[in-house]
């Protein structure tokens, strides 16, 4: 059997990872893969993370299994980072899952288990794995308009007129916030828009929230799934605190439902426990009790507050800096969308033979598609890729 296994493409990212350390060139700037990494081009682990696992370690005293939703105490805590008053308890179920992908990739076999002719859309472009799962599970997609590669924003005529094509039962997929890969991303009243979209189709919403926090803030970051939380009568959100928490290989992940109805809220919480057992039984629980016990203590709470806005502070700076030097060199505001745009992410708008004459004459590496991962710079760094991009032409 192993012999007839069809071959998967190579993985893009670890691909260029590879050329990245093969490049004897000392000034080589990656910017390829999705970690945060501060000035010195480290992901450290953050303090509070530290504290927790230096007090779990001393005062954990079993390890048996959980629940099949992971410990409660987490759902409750991360519900509240997510959702934060907008919407009732008793309208709320949430299963632990490994990581937000755990959480995505359930929330992709619940909508199956509830509609088996399910169509998934997808904004164009998404995070290639959205695709790569859904396609893996046999879920029809359908993606909608989402980056202007003009503007470097969002094309929100052409993403409302595509998202009206959908149909009750259907699921809409939306990024919460800092768009991966785009770094382009709606505003407040333009989300109130697509809402009344899904209002008139009837289709669920689905949010993908995988870096609350690294955008204009915690709440701020969370206003959009709040808001589609509170309008519509139901939504299935995949939270995940790899990014936020710096937590990446603990897989810590949520996927939450939210039911105006509340009396659908048990039923809910019975299949997400129903497929976590399908797939991986209990949940991996060292990471979620770690962000548990921060989000439960005051002064963890405010620590970790504290170094993940330093963070998402750092990465803005990065990105002004950025805008601000291609300013300069290119005497025109063509670049002013690097400075608009939230998250780790920018897409540049650079062809795949600019990637490639980045990568070979300058040491510059980014994904493909131009995705550049903004934590990837320093200031010493943001000039010479700024000259990198005009030498380029692009
Ligand atoms: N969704 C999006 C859009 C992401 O970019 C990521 C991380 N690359 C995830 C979900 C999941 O992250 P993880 O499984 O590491 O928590």
């Amino acid at each position: 059997m192993f012999a007839d296994f069809k071959a998967q493409p190579a993985d893009k990212i670890l691909e260029l990872m590879q050329l990245f350390r093969d490049d004897p060139r000392q000034g080589k700037i990656d910017l390829g893969v999705g970690v945060y990494r501060n000035a010195e081009g480290v992901t450290p682990v953050m303090r509070a993370v530290k504290s927790a696992e230096q007090r779990l370690w001393s005062e954990q005293e079993t390890k048996a299994y959980t629940g099949l939703l992971g410990d409660p105490a987490y759902a409750t805590a991360m519900c509240g980072l997510v959702l934060g008053d907008a919407v009732s308890q008793d309208s709320i179920a949430a299963a632990a899952t490994p990581g937000g992908t755990g959480a995505v990739r359930q929330g992709f076999e619940m909508v199956r288990y509830g509609n088996p002719d399910v169509r998934v859309f997808v904004s164009d472009p998404t995070w290639p794995n959205h695709i790569s799962i859904l396609n893996y599970l046999g879920i029809e997609t359908v993606t909608y308009r989402y980056f202007d590669a003009n503007t470097g924003g969002v094309d929100f005529p052409g993403m409302l007129a595509d998202l009206e094509q959908a149909r009750p039962g259907d699921v809409i997929l939306l990024h919460g916030c800092c768009h991966n890969p785009t770094g382009a991303n709606l505003t407040l009243p333009q989300w109130h828009e697509v809402i009344e979209v899904m209002r008139k189709t009837g289709a669920l919403p689905m949010i993908d929230l995988a870096y609350q926090g690294f955008g204009d803030g915690l709440d701020e970051d969370a206003a959009p799934t709040r808001a589609v939380a509170a309008a519509l009568p139901e939504c299935l959100i995949a939270a995940s605190c790899s990014k936020n928490f710096g937590i990446y290989r603990e897989r810590a992940g949520l996927l939450i439902t939210v039911s105006q109805d509340a009396s659908n809220t048990p039923l809910a919480r019975d299949t997400l426990a129903f497929l976590n057992r399908q797939n991986y039984s209990f949940p991996p629980d060292h990471g979620a009790r770690v962000v548990t016990m921060i989000l439960d203590d005051p002064a963890l709470r405010d620590d970790w507050q504290a170094e993940l806005e330093a963070t998402r502070l750092s990465m803005l700076d990065l990105r002004h800096q950025l805008a601000a030097e291609l300013q300069k060199l290119s005497g025109s505001d063509r670049f002013a969308f690097l400075g608009q745009h939230r998250g780790m992410f920018s897409r540049l708008g650079a062809t795949p033979d600019q990637v490639k004459a980045l990568r070979e004459k300058h040491g510059v590496y980014m994904v493909g598609d131009s995705r550049m991962n903004i934590a990837g710079l320093n200031a010493k760094t943001v000039p010479l890729l700024a000259k990198a991009i005009i030498d380029t032409g692009i």
